[in-house]
């Protein structure tokens, strides 16, 4: 997260102007890539892990801090800065910039463009979420110094961004659900399998081919074969899994075999129950 105080109080849509560049010569290179919190999305991982040619868990490991948000109870990953006392990003190589950085996040993307979420409800009761955004004017920024004229739309275009929201959007949406009223915090076992879902692709890769997920969940075989080889799909598939168990939308199909043994097993424990209960002895 940028400084709260360079925030321009100016509400943005997509075909608002700016005038802004960033480059290997101007004064301020790199002093945007210290001291600052950066919170990952699904997708950010997925690229970065598979840039540094490592497993998600390893990535998580050594990149990542967890913060649990207070409200939601959602664990989230942020980027592990640097123990020194300018928390340096651990991919900032000085002069020559980020070492990652056609794989960078889309917070860095998006720089110093900032991107909201405004909850508007109708009279129908309706909930609708409606994207805004706004400028970052840090002190230290030079950028907005720079002749290069944008809109919020091609910058988003020239950074990626459309790209990254594009696989995002899903569970940004889940996110804006839960933060309704009245969703429930989560549980330890939630919370890990909101964290796996999200963020760990190749643990949850683990969990989809070596349990009875497949088993238990009626998947399509097309997507089974999608998923075996695209990320990206076990990362969407991922998604799925999360708005199930958090219960926000039956997105997954529990084959109807498992549907069966299920009332089956209820029956017999039922039916355990008065059998116990018929053969207690009467209380005198
Ligand atoms: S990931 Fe790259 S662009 Fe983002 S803060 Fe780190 S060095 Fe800077
Ligand atoms: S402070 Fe602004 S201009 Fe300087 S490197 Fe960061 S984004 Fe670019």
């Amino acid at each position: 997260m940028f400084n709260m105080k360079a925030v321009e109080p100016r509400q943005l849509g997509p075909g608002s102007r700016f005038r802004f560049l960033c480059h290997k010569q101007i004064s301020c290179f790199t002093h945007c890539c210290s001291n600052v919190d950066i919170m990952l999305t699904p997708y950010d991982i997925l690229r970065l892990k598979r840039r540094l040619g490592v497993s998600s868990g390893e990535f998580l490991e050594k990149y990542t801090i967890v913060r649990v948000d207070k409200q939601s109870t959602h664990p989230y990953a942020y980027l592990k800065m640097g123990d020194g006392a300018d928390r340096k990003c651990p991919f900032v190589v000085v002069p020559d910039g980020c070492a990652v950085y056609t794989d960078r996040p889309v917070s860095c993307r998006y720089y110093p463009v900032g991107q909201g979420t405004l909850k508007k409800s109708a009279e129908s009761g309706e909930v609708r979420h409606e994207e805004f955004y706004f400028f970052v004017r840090e002190k230290h920024c030079m950028g907005y110094k720079e002749k290069n004229e944008w809109t919020i739309d091609s910058w988003k275009d020239d950074q990626e961004i459309t790209l990254y929201d594009g696989m995002n959007r899903e569970w940004k949406q889940l996110l804006m659900r839960r933060n309704l009223p009245g969703q429930p915090g989560l549980d330890d076992k939630k919370k890990m399998l909101f964290f796996m879902s999200s963020y760990d692709l190749d643990k949850f890769r683990g969990f989809v081919f070596g349990s009875r997920f497949l088993e238990i969940f009626d998947i399509p075989e097309a997507e089974v074969e999608e998923i075996k080889s695209s990320e990206e799909a076990l990362m969407k598939l991922g998604f799925k899994h999360l708005k199930f168990v958090l219960g926000l939308e039956q997105t997954l199909k529990v084959r109807e075999s498992v549907l069966k043994d299920r009332e089956a097993q209820a029956k017999q424990a039922k039916a355990a129950r008065n059998a116990a209960k018929d053969k207690k002895p009467e209380e005198k």
